[in-house]
């Protein structure tokens, strides 16, 4: 008998009949004999919908009682997923994130996991029941609810995967696996069979949202394996785990795109020590977390600083870098909402030179203009105009031949 950790996403619990084939699905893998503790995301879009809600009565609505709103996504979803199981006659009980004792830090909206005490779920499992939780949620320890960030049911699930020494973390989603690309811009992205801890881990962090880069993360650290598949078809998916020798002789393994940064300049910045600090001091003290950061060459003294945001928080930085324009005698500040950031990722690229020379002669072909670069030990990322999101992500497939059955890593 295994113990068995499954996910299901948003979209594979949106509506009453999709519960109930969760229900099944659930009920037959807890019929073969194994254990299962099921984590569930909110129904479809119900987290961007109580979102929505909250900005409605409140601009910028206190981060405890967001929490507290959000948090109920879940705690609904997994109620009626223990509902529907109970229906087919498996017993079965549901849990919020606090009830199973999932202790984070006091963070709302971004909470880290502390500990995880899991006394209780081993007593609902030992007496043969399937344990549901909520997930995406904690609680601090004065016991106020705090949620993990979006996508956090991938967290939850691979903590307690982690904490219960569980045979298996089955991630449940709308596509069948990771794909060398998002499946639903590339038409002939390929599904991977084996993907490395790390480079999942630049692929989520740089956009590929089909698993949370915190639960990557975590998932390596604790050497969890990973088991990402559909919740509709029953083929095999796509294993995240240990890196080995045979990964590296593939130098790019995927490429990702993001649509969500912004993009800001400080204009004609004096070029003295201590401008970066007095800049970016007053970005982080609202809490903005930068990405990329290009200082051009210095002309006259003169120099002019560009850099990439969450784009929900670049009005908020504008703002604050007026008053320090101002300050330090910069021109101005300017921003951009229309851009967009692709990367080329592969653990290969740590042995292979000139990858990133060819990802910009792709661009070049397409007179796509690269505005900014950064480079990592496993990824190459550009950022360019929006509009050529598309045309950019599938010249690269096509250049790098990942549309093509690897030999080297399969
Ligand atoms: P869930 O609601 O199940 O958590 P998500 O919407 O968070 O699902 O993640 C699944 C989505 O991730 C897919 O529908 C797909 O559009 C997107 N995605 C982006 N990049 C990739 C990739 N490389 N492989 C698979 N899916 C990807
Ligand atoms: N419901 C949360 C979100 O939409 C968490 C999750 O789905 O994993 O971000
Ligand atoms: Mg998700």
């Amino acid at each position: 008998m295994s113990l068995i950790v499954q996910k299901y996403g948003g979209s594979s619990v949106a509506d009453p009949d999709k519960i109930a084939h969760v229900a099944r699905r659930v009920a037959e893998t807890a019929a073969q004999g194994h254990q299962l503790v099921v984590v569930v995301s909110a129904m479809g879009k119900t987290t961007d919908a109580l979102l929505a809600l909250a900005q409605q009565v409140a601009p910028t609505p206190p981060p405890r009682e967001l929490d507290l709103l959000l948090a109920t996504g879940e705690q609904a979803s997994s109620a009626l997923l223990a509902m529907a199981l109970q229906a087919l006659g498996r017993p079965a009980r549901a849990f919020t994130g606090a009830q199973v004792g999932i202790y984070t830090d006091t963070v709302h909206g971004q909470a880290r996991i502390r500990r995880i005490e899991n006394e209780r779920i081993r007593h609902s499992l030992d007496s043969g029941e399937v344990v549901v939780v909520a997930g995406f949620q904690g609680v601090t320890p004065e016991e106020d609810i705090t949620t993990l960030g979006r996508g956090g049911s991938d967290l939850t699930a691979v903590a307690l995967a982690a904490a219960l020494k569980a045979d298996l973390c089955e991630i449940y989603t709308d596509v069948d696996g990771v794909y060398t690309a998002d499946p639903n811009i590339v038409p002939d992205a390929r599904k991977l069979s084996r993907i490395s801890y790390d480079e999942m881990l630049e692929m989520a962090s740089l956009g590929a949202k089909v698993l949370q880069a915190r639960s990557v993360e975590f998932a390596k650290k604790y050497t969890v394996p990973v088991h990402v598949r559909s919740s509709f078809k029953p083929t095999p998916g796509t294993l995240v785990t240990k890196e080995d020798s045979r990964m590296e002789e593939v130098v790019v393994t995927g490429l990702t795109h993001d649509r969500s940064q912004a993009k800001v300049s400080i204009l004609r910045v004096p070029d003295r020590p201590g401008i970066a600090a007095q800049i970016f001091g007053a970005v982080a003290a609202e809490n903005i977390v930068v990405d990329m950061i290009v200082q051009n060459i210095s002309r006259d003294g003169y120099t002019d600083i560009s850099f990439t945001l969450p784009r929900g928080d670049r009005a908020r930085a504008v703002t604050a870098l007026e008053q320090v324009a101002r300050q330090i005698g910069a021109q101005g500040v300017q921003f951009d909402d229309r851009i967009a950031k692709v990367s080329i990722v592969g653990v290969g690229m740590r042995r292979h030179s000139g990858v990133a020379a060819r990802m910009f002669s792709v661009l070049a072909r397409e007179r796509i203009n690269i505005q900014m670069i950064s480079t990592s030990e496993i990824a190459v990322s550009c950022v360019i105009e929006d509009k050529y999101t598309e045309l950019a992500v599938r010249a690269l497939h096509e250049a790098f031949e990942l549309g093509k059955e690897r030999t080297a890593a399969e």
